[in-house]
C-alpha cells in the first residue's frame, strides 16, 4: 500500500483510443452522463457503437457534452433523462433505445445510489427503499424489458462494487444491493447462455466520480478512501472503461457470469 497520496494522473476521458471493437453495435448505458458510465459511453462510441445514455438530470454532470462526444465519432446518440426508480420509465427507456438506435445489443446497467449512514438507526425504510429501487429493482425492470430485444451475441454488463464483498459500516443498504447485483447477474447469465447472450459484473473499487461527494463525503474523505487502493489514489473513470469494452465485445465470447474487480489492487472477495 502506498504510504502517501500520489497525484491522480491526467487520464482525461478523451484519452481513450478506440480501434473499432464495437463497430455497428447499439448500446444503452444507465448512468451514462457521469463518472464510470460516462467513460464507458465515450469509449463505446470510440469503438464504433451507437450509444443511448440514461440518467437522472443533475447539476454536476453534463449529458449534452457526452452526446456531443458520441456524435463527434460519427455515431448515433440518444439522451434519456428520467428516474429509474419508476418502473414504467425503465421499460420506456429500453423501447426508446430500440426505436431510435434500431436495436440493442449492449446493455450496461450502471446507475447507482449511495448514501452514507453512520448507524443502523439512520437507515430509514424510505432510504432503503430508494437504494433498492435504484440499484436493484431498476436492474430487473430494465433487463426484463431488454431481454426480448437482445440478439445472440449481445452482452449485459452490470456495475456492482467491491462493497458487495467487503461492506463498509456506513454503506449498509448500498452494500446489500451491490451483493444483490452480483447474484442477480450471475443467475441471469445462466438464463441467457442458451440464447448466446453473455452477462457479467464489474465490481469497481474507489473511483473519482461525483457519486463519492454526493454520498456525503467531502473531497478530502474521497482522497482518503482512494488510498485504500494499492496505488494510493482513486481510479479515474477512463481507467475502468477498457473492462466495459472487453465485456461488451465479441472477444469476450467465453466470458459470462463473471465478476471483474477493478480496484487498484485492493482485490475483490
Ligand atoms: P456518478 O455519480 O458519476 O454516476 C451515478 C449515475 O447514476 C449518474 O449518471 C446518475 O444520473 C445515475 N442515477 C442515479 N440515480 C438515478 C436514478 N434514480 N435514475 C436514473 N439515473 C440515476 O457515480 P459513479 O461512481 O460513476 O457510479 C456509477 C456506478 O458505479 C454506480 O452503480 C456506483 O454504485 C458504482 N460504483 C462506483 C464506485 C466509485 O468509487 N465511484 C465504486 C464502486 C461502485
Amino acid at each position: 500500500k502506498a504510504s502517501r497520496m500520489e497525484p491522480v494522473p491526467d487520464h482525461g476521458e478523451t484519452s481513450y483510443q478506440g480501434s473499432g471493437k464495437l463497430k455497428g453495435r447499439k448500446a444503452l448505458i444507465t448512468g451514462g452522463d457521469s463518472g464510470i458510465g460516462r467513460a464507458a459511453a465515450i469509449a463505446y462510441a470510440r469503438e464504433g457503437a451507437d450509444v443511448a445514455i440514461a440518467y437522472l438530470p443533475a447539476e454536476q454532470a453534463d449529458a449534452d457534452e457526452v452526446i456531443r462526444l458520441i456524435e463527434a465519432e460519427g455515431r448515433k446518440a440518444l439522451a434519456l433523462p428520467g428516474d429509474v426508480t419508476d418502473e414504467s420509465w425503465c421499460r420506456e427507456l429500453v423501447a426508446k433505445t430500440v426505436d431510435t438506435l434500431g436495436g440493442l445489443d449492449i446493455l450496461v446497467i450502471n446507475a447507482g445510489r449511495q448514501q452514507n449512514r453512520k448507524d443502523i438507526s439512520q437507515v430509514t425504510t424510505e432510504d432503503f427503499d430508494k437504494t433498492l429501487k435504484t440499484n436493484l429493482y431498476a436492474l430487473h425492470w430494465i433487463a426484463q424489458a431488454a431481454v426480448p430485444h437482445l440478439p445472440a451475441g449481445a452482452a449485459v454488463i452490470t456495475t456492482a462494487s467491491i462493497q458487495a464483498y467487503e461492506p463498509s459500516a456506513i454503506l449498509l443498504d448500498y452494500a446489500t444491493t451491490k451483493a444483490g447485483i452480483v447474484a442477480y447477474t450471475k443467475a441471469l447469465a445462466k438464463q441467457l447462455l442458451k440464447k448466446g447472450i453473455r452477462a457479467n459484473v464489474v465490481a469497481p473499487g474507489p473511483f473519482w466520480t461525483p457519486l463519492q461527494s454526493s454520498g456525503g463525503q467531502p473531497p478530502e474523505k474521497v482522497t482518503e478512501f482512494g488510498t485504500e487502493s494499492a496505488y494510493g489514489r482513486p481510479g479515474q473513470p477512463v481507467e475502468i472503461a477498457p473492462v466495459y469494452v472487453l465485456l461488451a465485445s465479441q472477444e469476450a465470447s467465453f466470458i459470462s457470469g463473471e465478476v471483474y474487480g477493478v480496484t487498484g489492487g485492493a482485490g475483490v472477495a
